[in-house]
Formats: structure tokens, sequence, C-alpha cells
């Protein structure tokens, strides 16, 4: 028996996630007396988990594993999960986590409940807490199956360090043609940008903006946040920003620790997107905008007028307590 832990990187280096999930491995290997195994592919620090809890990692490195491949990943970790005897598989809320679960479930004959924010309530019965109709409700769900799949929300957990050491192993999973029927064959991606998935603060652009030539400021205020930059639906579809910024009920979810919210009205297919966020500001010059409703601070004024302030004030902040 033991807890076994998917553990991702992006070119080698470890995501945030990663350490996340290692964390909260560590505290159901300690709730049933056991350890952490994790699986890693091509990393470049494996050893490197030690920190979050991990006892020992399975080292896959193959060539044909560099990009994620979600039937070939799922086998691989399934095949690690048999060896180690895991009771326990725990993944993250991330895009591929939640394209390889399934396929892991059915490898490993195994119940998974996705968007657990918090540790298990019990471990007989096996009982956890989630999120449920797109985070406007908690459920406890109890897994019956003898090994059980979790995948943690981001930033429902947070990291917690160890003074232990990793053990570091060499992992060959058994792979097939099969498993990459389907393949990447080629990847686009943005540079410089801080991922909505992976960001402790967002900051979102709505309508309310006139037009793309005004998002600079949203940038600025990224900028000056470390922050990543999202917005509403009808701003993707109009072209104004790329699609993959589009936050809500059709577009990427958010967990971050700060969400602000400027020129967005509040729809509800957007709060589906942002609910799980812990502190949400809304900047919005319509005092009956739905949004503030489920704000947990709001400046009614125009966009135009606040950002600017607020930049200027951060900077200043930043300045003075560099
Ligand atoms: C099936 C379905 C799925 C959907 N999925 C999503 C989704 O995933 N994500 C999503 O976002 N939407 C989604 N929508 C669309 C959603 O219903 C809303 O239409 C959309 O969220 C509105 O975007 P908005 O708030 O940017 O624009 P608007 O509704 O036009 O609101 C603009 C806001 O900006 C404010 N404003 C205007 N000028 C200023 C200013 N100068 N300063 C400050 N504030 C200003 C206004 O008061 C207003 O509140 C979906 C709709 C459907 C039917």
């Amino acid at each position: 028996m033991s807890v076994l832990v998917y553990t991702e990187n992006e070119e080698g280096k470890f995501k945030k996630a990663a350490f996340e999930v290692a964390s909260y491995a560590k505290e159901i290997a300690n709730m049933l007396g056991t350890s952490v195994t994790a699986v890693t592919f091509n990393a470049t620090d494996s050893a490197e988990l030690g920190t979050y809890g991990v006892d020992k990692v399975l080292e896959v490195k193959d060539d044909k594993l560099t990009t994620f491949t979600a039937k070939a990943y799922a086998d691989a970790i399934g095949q690690a999960a048999k060896k180690e005897g895991a009771s326990v598989v725990v993944v993250s809320s991330s895009a591929d986590s939640k394209f390889l679960a399934p396929m892991l479930a059915v490898h490993l004959d195994a119940g998974y409940v996705s968007n657990v924010v918090a540790l298990p309530e019990s471990s007989t019965p096996f009982v956890v807490k989630r999120t449920a109709f797109t985070n406007k409700a908690f459920s406890l769900t109890e897994i019956s199956t003898e090994c059980k799949i979790l995948g943690l929300s981001n930033n429902a957990f947070g990291l917690k360090e160890s003074e232990d050491a990793a053990t570091v192993e060499s992992f060959t999973p058994e792979l097939t043609d099969a498993d990459f029927a389907v393949s990447v064959t080629s990847v686009d991606k943005a540079t410089d940008q801080v991922s909505i998935a992976d960001a402790e603060v967002v900051v979102s652009g709505g309508r309310g903006l006139k037009g793309p030539e005004n998002w600079g400021m949203i940038e600025d205020l990224a900028s000056v946040l470390g922050a990543a930059t999202a917005c509403s639906k009808p701003v993707s579809d109009m072209g104004w920003r790329p699609h993959g910024e589009h936050v809500g009920q059709t577009g990427k979810p958010v967990a971050s620790n700060l969400y602000i919210a400027v020129g967005i009205s509040g729809a509800i297919q957007h709060l589906a997107g942002i609910n799980a966020s812990k502190t949400k500001v809304v900047i919005n010059n319509d005092p009956e905008a739905p949004f503030f409703k489920a704000a947990d601070y709001g400046i009614v004024g125009d966009a135009f007028e606040v950002v600017p302030q607020l930049i200027e004030k951060l900077k200043e902040f930043k300045a003075n307590n560099a």
C-alpha cells in the first residue's frame, strides 16, 4: 500500500501544482501510515520532490513522452501504481490530468473523484470533499473501490515543505504503439506569460473595456502584480483577446488566490469559471452589476480612471517596500 502521485512538469521543470499534489499526498500517506511515490516524465531534477514529502520517485526518461500523451501517460502511471501497490493516486486538476484520470481509472479499476478541495474526511469509509455544480456547492463523496484516484483542485491545499529526501529510481513502463495512436505533432506556446491555471493572481477584462486597444492597462496591472491575464467570452469571441484567455463555464476555470475583474458584468456563465478563486475584486461603473454580489471587494467606477490609479499606487507600494 502506498500513495502515488503524478507530478507534472513543463520542459523538465516542475509546475507549482506538482508540489501541491505532492504535499497533499504526503498528508494522506501520514493518515494511512504509508509512504509517497511520485512518477515523473523527463523531469530535470526528480529529487526536488523530496522537499514536498515524496519518499521515492519513479523516474521515466523517454523521448517519446516529452509531450503529454494521455493514453501513454495513463498507462505508465497505472503500471507504476500497480508496481507500488498504490491504494490512492493523486493527480492535479489541470486539463492534462483531467484528460488522463478517467483512462487511469479504467486501467486500475479505480473510482475517480475530481475537484477535491480538502484532505479526506475519513479513510474508512474513504470520504472526500469536492466542489460540485461548477463550484457553487460542496459534496462529500465516498469512494468504495480498492484503489482511489483523487484530482486535487489547484490552490486548494497549498504547499507544505518537508525535511525528507527522495530516492530516485529509474522506471521503464511497457508502452505499445497503441499508446501513441493519438499524439501531439506541434505545440504553439505563448511565452513570457503566467498561465491562467498556475497563476496566484489573475487580472481579467470584459466588454466594458470597449476594445482591444485598451488592453494595455490590463497587461500593466497584471505585470505589476505578476499576474496572468484573462477575459470574458465575448471579448475572445470578438477577437480582442486569444481564446486561451477566456474563462468561465465554456472557458478555462480559474482557482487563483486573487481574481480582479475589470468591466465584466458577472453573468452566471462567467462566475461558474471563477467561483473557486479565493478573493474576488470587481471594478465596474454600474453599481447594479451582478458581479458585485459575488465580490469580496468592489470598486464602483470607470475602469479607465480606476485601473491607472491602481497601477500607480501598486508601483509606489512596491517601490517603498522593495
Ligand atoms: C451557453 C453559454 C456559455 C457561456 N460561457 C461563458 C463563459 O465561459 N465565460 C463568459 O465570460 N461568458 C460566457 N457566456 C456569456 C455570458 O452570458 C455573458 O454574456 C458574458 O460573460 C458577458 O461578458 P462581459 O461581462 O464582458 O460583457 P457585458 O455583459 O457587456 O458587460 C460589460 C460590463 O462592463 C461594465 N462597464 C462598461 N463600461 C465600463 C467602464 N468604463 N468601466 C467599468 N465597467 C464598465 C458594464 O457595466 C457591464 O457590467 C456564456 C453564455 C452562454 C449562453
